[in-house]
C-alpha cells in the first residue's frame, strides 16, 4: 500500500484552511449515508519543468460535475472554480513528487433520512503525495472476486460515490486476505466488469477488449485515455464488449488501468498464468506511452497536462 501524508491545506467550506481543521459533524448526511461524490486525480512531478503536471484535470472535473445530476447535487463552485481549487491546493502543498488530488462533493446537511433532492451539498478538496498505488513492473496476481459488482440500478458505479466503495473494499480485502494483489469483479450475469478501483483490458490474438460502459463500470478517465492511445499510437481498435470469466484465463495479456493503478500488468488470474507470466508487449508499449505523456514528454498530448510550477 502506498504511503500517504496529507498536504498542509484543504479547501473546506469555501476557504483554504489547515487540513487538520477541515472537519465535519458526525451528523453529516454524507457520513451517515455515503452520499459523497469524489474524484481521484494524479499530478506527476517533472524535474525538467520543475512543475507538477496534473493529468486530465478537466476530464475529472467534468465527470464529477456531470455525475452530480445522478445524486441531485448542486454546489456554488463552477467547474472552473473546482479546477482552480485543485491547482491552488497543489501549489500550496509544495510537494515536489507525485500527488493525488481528492475533490469531494458531499451532502453536508445535518439531516436525517436518506433523501437526495433538497439536501444541501458542499465541495471540499485535499492533496496528498502518492507514488505507485500497486505494482506496475512485474505483474499482479489477481483473483475473481466472490463479491458481485454493484448494478447500475442499485448503486450506479459510473458515479464515484463514497458509499459504493464498500463494494470495492469487500472485494479488495477478500483478495488480499487470500494472498492476491487485487480482485476482478463480475456482475450479476457473471461477466467481467473491472477491478476494485481500476478498469480492465484484455489482449487476445492482437485484439484489445474492455467491458462496455453499460456493464456497471466506472467509465475511467484512464480507460478513455488508453482507448485513444491504442487507436492513435498503436493503430489498433479497442473492442468494447462483455467479457466472460474464462476469457481472462486464455488472454495473451491483461492489464488494469486507473488513476491510482496507472497501467498495471496482470501476471495471473485465479492462479492461472497469463501469457508467459511477463508484462506483454502491448501492455509495455502502452505503459511507455502513458508515462511519457504524464511526465509532459509528448507534445502531442500536452493539453492533457495542467502545469503547476513549483517554487
Ligand atoms: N473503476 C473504479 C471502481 C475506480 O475506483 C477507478 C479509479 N477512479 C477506476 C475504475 C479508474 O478510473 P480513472 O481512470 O478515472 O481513475
Amino acid at each position: 500500500m502506498a504511503q500517504m501524508f496529507p498536504g498542509k491545506f484543504a479547501y473546506f467550506e469555501g476557504a483554504y484552511i489547515p487540513i487538520e481543521n477541515a472537519k465535519i459533524s458526525i451528523m453529516t448526511h454524507a457520513f451517515n449515508y455515503g452520499t459523497g461524490l469524489f474524484e481521484g486525480i494524479r499530478g506527476y512531478y517533472s524535474e525538467k519543468k520543475n512543475a507538477i503536471l496534473i493529468f486530465r484535470l478537466k476530464e475529472h472535473v467534468n465527470r464529477l460535475v456531470r455525475n452530480c445530476r445522478i445524486l441531485c447535487m448542486e454546489i456554488s463552485e463552477t467547474s472552473e472554480d473546482i479546477e482552480n481549487i485543485c491547482i491552488e491546493l497543489v501549489k500550496r502543498s509544495g510537494f515536489k513528487e507525485g500527488v493525488y488530488i481528492r475533490p469531494i462533493i458531499y451532502k453536508s446537511e445535518l439531516s436525517l433520512g436518506p433523501l437526495l433532492k433538497g439536501v444541501e451539498s458542499k465541495l471540499c478538496c485535499y492533496v496528498i503525495k502518492l507514488g505507485d498505488y500497486c505494482d506496475i513492473t512485474s505483474g499482479l496476481d489477481v483473483c475473481v472476486s466472490s463479491w458481485r459488482r454493484l448494478a447500475d440500478n442499485a448503486i450506479p458505479s459510473r458515479v464515484k460515490a463514497t458509499g459504493s466503495y464498500i463494494n470495492s473494499a469487500l472485494a479488495a480485502s477478500e483478495a488480499k486476505q487470500a494472498g492476491f494483489n487485487e480482485a476482478i469483479f463480475l456482475n450479476e450475469s457473471g461477466m467481467v466488469v473491472e477491478g476494485s478501483a481500476m478498469n480492465i483490458f484484455l489482449v487476445h490474438q492482437g485484439e484489445l477488449i474492455t467491458p462496455p460502459r453499460s456493464e456497471s463500470i466506472l467509465v475511467g478517465i484512464t480507460r478513455n485515455t488508453i482507448i485513444e492511445l491504442v487507436k492513435n499510437e498503436l493503430g489498433l481498435n479497442v473492442i468494447e464488449r462483455p467479457i466472460a470469466r474464462t476469457e481472462l484465463y486464455v488472454a495473451d495479456e491483461i492489464f488494469f488501468c486507473g488513476t491510482g493503478a496507472q497501467v498495471a500488468p496482470v501476471r495471473s488470474v485465479d492462479r492461472r498464468i497469463i501469457g508467459d507470466g511477463q508484462p506483454g508487449p502491448i501492455t509495455k508499449k502502452l505503459q511507455d506511452i502513458y508515462f511519457k505523456i504524464v511526465q509532459g514528454e509528448n507534445e502531442k498530448y500536452s493539453n492533457w497536462c495542467t502545469i503547476v510550477p513549483c517554487e
